[in-house]
């Protein structure tokens, strides 16, 4: 099964209260009618790199490449802070909570991840604005009144600060319901020559 291939992608998981504060403020969004595949608080994952399509074989290469990445940069704290939709406000599919601190840190992880797949001649991952923690997604777009009202009533929402530490590469399954994630490799940040572990709880 070595040429198997695996949906993969890179995250920061987020610690178990942090989960907590944003699956209790979707709930209550969704609770207020606003429609939309929610992501289940179990998943919520701050995104930094998605590789999509990843031969089984790879993943040891890019284990070794996550790991120098992380190595490379030091710790940061972040905070949960406001709401935000992507694309943009003519066309909202996906609802997102932003981030505010350590944004410059955030930004300089995400590019050594992405230099140290390209490294290794992994196709350069597609990156999204990394920053925001995913909530929901419509199935076209999201009502604009329901939208206006949520932001109205939660454009202030304000989760619980988190210290990032360590990045993970994640499998994704796909199918009917929400996408199954497991980890498949972790590192340390500022951690140069830590071991590698996998499995674990977010
Ligand atoms: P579903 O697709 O069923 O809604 P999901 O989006 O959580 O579930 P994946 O599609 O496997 O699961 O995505 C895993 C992570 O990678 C998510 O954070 C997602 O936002 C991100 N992602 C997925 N596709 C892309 C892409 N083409 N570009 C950038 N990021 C992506
Ligand atoms: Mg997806």
């Amino acid at each position: 099964m070595s040429d198997a291939v695996l949906r993969t992608f890179v995250a920061v998981p987020l610690p178990a209260p942090v989960r907590a504060a944003l699956g209790d403020l979707s709930a209550r969004i969704r609770t207020g009618g606003l429609r939309g595949r929610w992501v289940p608080p179990e998943n919520l994952h701050l995104t930094l790199a998605f590789l999509g399509d990843t031969e089984a074989r790879a993943v040891a290469p890019i284990r070794a490449a996550l790991t120098r990445a992380a190595a490379g940069c030091q710790a940061f704290d972040l905070t949960p802070a406001g709401l935000g939709v992507f694309p943009g406000p003519r066309r909202p599919r996906v609802l997102w909570v932003g981030l505010q601190g350590g944004l410059e840190a955030l930004g300089a992880l995400a590019e050594a991840v992405g230099s140290a797949l390209a490294a290794i001649g992994f196709p350069l991952p597609r990156r999204g604005a990394v920053g925001h923690l995913t909530l929901a997604r419509a199935k076209e777009v999201f009502d604009p009144e329901a939208l206006a009202a949520v932001f109205q009533r939660h454009g202030g929402f304000a989760g619980p600060p988190f210290h990032v530490h360590r990045i993970v590469l994640y499998r994704s399954q796909l199918g009917a319901g929400p996408a199954r994630y497991s980890p498949l490799a972790e590192a340390a940040l500022g951690a140069a020559g830590a071991p590698f572990t996998t499995g674990g709880e977010p």
